[in-house]
């Protein structure tokens, strides 16, 4: 009843703002499954269902028996044991992450939680967790106005039960965009960057996962996880909108 108000709310709406789908402008003017994606965008999102890397969520070119996780997490050792991520950083997924983080992406929720809808490994991945959102730097999220991954972690938490937002972590620098950094750079530029909000012990008997846009190399996850695990944290794992 609620998403049919919602709905209806939404096509008044529509007289006034004319929605658009984000990846190639098309007005939307019925109501499909997504508010701000075409139908054929919709089918070009390339959903990460298969195999992929247990520990990241990289996904694997075809079916990969035996090995579990991917070459980068071999080499980095990650503190997080366990990650997912929602589809490929290409086409219209990459439109839709752009316009999360650059464009003020709240009005993106219903579709934000679509996405994960369709994916059912995902969402077992994420009920009873306690989602941690990385966090921005208070200077950055003023200036920006919200935190992607914040919106992420909360619209994705509503969905299932038991399943909680905790904003324990906080930057404690401001760091550089890792855009356009190396890899080593990366890895660099996030050290140290993280903290722990309060002086209470985080409960090794929860499972904590860590909400982030896209994952790239693993370096800011692993930074944030490194805080978790020395807070207490046992159980930490990683899930990702995107992974580029
Ligand atoms: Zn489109
Ligand atoms: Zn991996």
């Amino acid at each position: 009843m609620k998403h049919r108000i919602h709905k209806w709310a939404k096509h008044g709406l529509d007289w006034v703002y004319p929605r658009e789908c984000v990846f190639c402008s098309t007005s939307l003017r019925t109501l499909k499954d997504y508010f701000y994606l075409c139908t054929a965008c919709e089918d070009s999102i390339r959903f990460i269902k298969e195999s992929h890397c247990s520990t990241c969520g990289a996904p694997f070119d075809g079916a990969v028996e035996g090995i579990r996780q991917c070459a980068q997490c071999v080499e980095l050792k990650p503190i997080f044991s366990e990650g997912m991520s929602l589809f490929k950083l290409r086409d219209a997924g990459q439109a839709l992450v752009h316009a999360l983080k650059y464009r003020r992406g709240n009005y993106l929720v219903q579709d934000l939680k679509r996405l994960v809808q369709s994916v059912p490994e995902f969402c077992d991945f994420l009920a009873g967790a306690c989602l941690i959102p990385v966090p921005l730097h208070a200077r950055k999220q003023a200036s920006r106005g919200f935190n992607q991954s914040e919106v992420l972690a909360t619209s994705w938490a509503g969905l299932f039960p038991n399943t909680l937002v905790d904003n324990t972590l906080v930057r404690i620098r401001v760091t550089a965009s890792q855009t356009g950094l190396s890899r080593d750079e990366r890895f660099a530029n996030v050290k140290n960057a993280f903290a722990i909000d309060r002086k209470a012990l985080l409960n090794p008997s929860c499972r904590y996962i860590l909400i982030d846009d896209v994952f790239t190399t693993g370096a800011t996850l692993n930074a944030c996880a490194r805080v978790l695990h020395v807070a207490g944290a046992e159980r930490i794992g990683v899930a990702t909108l995107s992974h580029g």
